[in-house]
C-alpha cells in the first residue's frame, strides 16, 4: 500500500485559491480563513515561503491546516482513503503549479511508490 510524503523543493500546496479548493473550504473555519487571507500574497503564494528555496519560513509554527498529518482527519476522504486521498491533493496541487510531466511530479511519484 502507498504511503504519503511529502517531497521538498515542492510547495505546490502553499499557492492558495480557495475557488479551485472547495473540498478544504468546509472544514476550515472563518478564522482560518481570514488567516490564510492574511498570508497570501498579491501572486497567490503564501508569504511564508521562501519561493528559491521552496520551504516554508514559518515550519515550526505554521498554521495546522498545513500539518498534513493533522489536518487530513478533518476530511472524510482521508478516513474512507487514507493516504490515497493525500496522495491525490498533492498530484493536483503540483499538477497546477508545475505540470503532469513536471520534475517534481516525478519526485513525488517516486516518494510515495518506493514506500
Ligand atoms: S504539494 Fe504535497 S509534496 Fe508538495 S509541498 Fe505540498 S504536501 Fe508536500
Ligand atoms: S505557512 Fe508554510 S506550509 Fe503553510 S502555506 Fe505558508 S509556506 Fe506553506
Amino acid at each position: 500500500m502507498k504511503s504519503w510524503s511529502c517531497i521538498e523543493n515542492c510547495g505546490a500546496c502553499c499557492r492558495f485559491d480557495l475557488a479551485e479548493r472547495d473540498n478544504i473550504t468546509g472544514v476550515l473555519s472563518s478564522k482560518d480563513i481570514a488567516l490564510i487571507n492574511s498570508m497570501t500574497g498579491k501572486d497567490g503564494w503564501c508569504k511564508y515561503l521562501d519561493k528559491s528555496k521552496r520551504k516554508c519560513m514559518i515550519y515550526e509554527t505554521r498554521p495546522h491546516f498545513c500539518r498534513v498529518n493533522e489536518f487530513s482527519k478533518s476530511f472524510k476522504s482521508y478516513l474512507k482513503n487514507g493516504d490515497g486521498f493525500l496522495i491525490d491533493c498533492c498530484k493536483q496541487h503540483i499538477s497546477s503549479i508545475y505540470g503532469r510531466k513536471s520534475i517534481q511530479m516525478k519526485a513525488f511519484k517516486t516518494a510515495v511508490s518506493e514506500k
